[in-house]
């Protein structure tokens, strides 16, 4: 496999940008390596600048579930390419991507759209408080929200992997009134509440956890949040970002069938551009400038390339078949994993839910919260991962992120990870 392209261009990067990346993670600090430079994207694969071409599980970190460039996407932006990038003003297309999500998720009744996933929990935390009049946010370790200061503490991989707590420059002011709480543990979670009943404005959590790799709520756990929350007026915010669309075309919450007062959500309504928002009840979106004192405003929010990407993508993938058959390649995914690692005595705990899978190395027969993803093997992960690259099959460079499969990975992009997973699991 010739890397010299890369090689080369990630020099020139790292003068120029810190750590040679515009996001942490891409540059393999979990992995070790130097990370290879994309040429292209094309269905289920990446191409690199030396011309090695990958089977991609990452999919933009989980927005493309039609693969790379699509001819549904790559239509839509074409055409509206020529009526414009940006208006700064309302378009239609604004609110029929709204009423497809509201149809697929009912527990938003209203919505505001943003430019990523970041804004969207950041703006929902600020609602929490200017609807609840409370300060107090509790969070689950491992759960990422975006980069905001008040949501960086334990926040699963991108900080996992480079080994930190939190971020330098959030001053403890503002993490104050964070509380972080082991993922599953009901009982933490009743006495923080018993402690501070009147103080809590919202609970934040990924319901399905896809940031400490893939870690599902034990039964009740999140509709023990809602009880809890109805019990003491604080809100329940599923953040969405992740699992929207990808772990049913519901979300968790329609899997689970817990309704959340706020929903934040990004990535897969994006199609690939950049995106977020966040909706909820009425009552208490309402509280949104210019309809109430709550402020969020954006630029470039409800912008009609990434409206058109995302109308495109949920029109394919929320036709026929299109979501219970790519859910299908995940489960045949998984399924080869757990031969894989039968056949060559290496324990792991692999699952799949939706398109969404994960792997730990581990001898553990679950794991439950953070703590237990942070204790599996994670230099096995390293091999395992450089193991499949060499061979042309590309997973998250972390061994603290989800996997995510498109429409386009069945067939010949499914049987050559599965060819390759084998031999791999024989040598790490
Ligand atoms: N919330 C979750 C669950 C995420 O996985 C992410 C990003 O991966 C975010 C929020 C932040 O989204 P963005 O990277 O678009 O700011």
């Amino acid at each position: 496999m010739k890397t010299n392209k890369s090689k080369q261009l990630f020099e020139r990067a790292q003068q120029i940008m810190p750590g040679g990346v515009n996001s942490p993670v891409r540059a393999f600090a979990g992995v070790g390596g130097t990370p290879f430079v994309v040429a292209r994207g094309e269905g289920a694969y990446l191409i690199d600048v030396d011309g090695n071409r990958y089977v991609d599980y990452i999919n933009s970190w989980g927005p493309l579930v039609l693969g790379h460039a699509h001819p549904a996407v790559v239509t839509a932006l074409t055409e509206q390419l020529e009526y414009g990038t940006s208006y700064g003003a309302s378009c239609e297309l604004e609110y029929e991507l709204a009423e497809i999500i509201i149809s697929c998720m009912p527990s938003i009744e209203k919505i505001r759209f943003v430019n990523s996933g970041t804004e969207a929990c950041m703006s929902a935390l600020r609602l929490a408080r200017g609807y609840t009049g409370r300060n107090k946010i509790v969070k689950f370790s491992g759960c990422y929200h975006g980069h905001s200061d008040q949501l960086l503490t334990k926040a699963g991989s991108g900080i996992a992997t480079l080994g930190l707590s939190g971020s330098a420059g959030v001053s403890n002011d503002v993490t104050r009134n964070t509380i972080t709480l082991p993922f599953n543990d009901t009982h933490a979670v009743q006495c923080v509440f018993a402690e501070v009943p009147e103080q809590i404005a919202a609970i934040i959590l990924e319901p399905v956890m896809g940031n400490s790799g893939l870690i599902l709520p034990n039964e009740d756990f999140l509709a023990s949040l809602r009880r809890t929350c109805d019990a003491s007026g604080s809100l329940l915010i599923f953040d969405e970002v992740m699992t929207g669309f990808r772990v049913d075309p519901g979300g968790a919450q329609a899997l689970y069938n817990v309704k959340p007062d706020l929903t934040t959500i990004g990535k897969v309504i994006g199609g690939g551009l950049p995106v977020g928002a966040y909706g909820g009840k009425a009552c208490i979106m309402s509280q949104i400038a210019p309809e109430g004192p709550v402020y969020q405003a954006g630029t470039l929010s409800g912008n009609p390339l990434a409206m058109r990407a995302g109308l495109a993508t949920l029109h394919e993938w929320l036709h026929g078949d299109t979501f219970e058959t790519t859910a299908g390649i995940a489960t045949t995914l998984v399924q080869a994993l757990r031969e894989a690692s039968l056949s060559h005595n290496v324990p792991i705990v692999a699952q799949s839910l939706g398109t969404m899978f994960g792997l730990f190395f581990t001898d553990k027969q679950t794991i439950d919260n953070n703590a237990d993803a942070q204790a599996c093997d994670t230099e096995r992960f390293k091999r395992f991962f450089h193991a499949c690259l060499e061979r042309g099959v590309y997973f998250a460079p972390s061994p603290f992120e989800a996997g995510f499969v498109s429409c386009v990975h069945a067939g010949e992009p499914l049987d050559h990870t599965i060819k390759v997973v084998n031999e791999v699991f024989a040598i790490i």
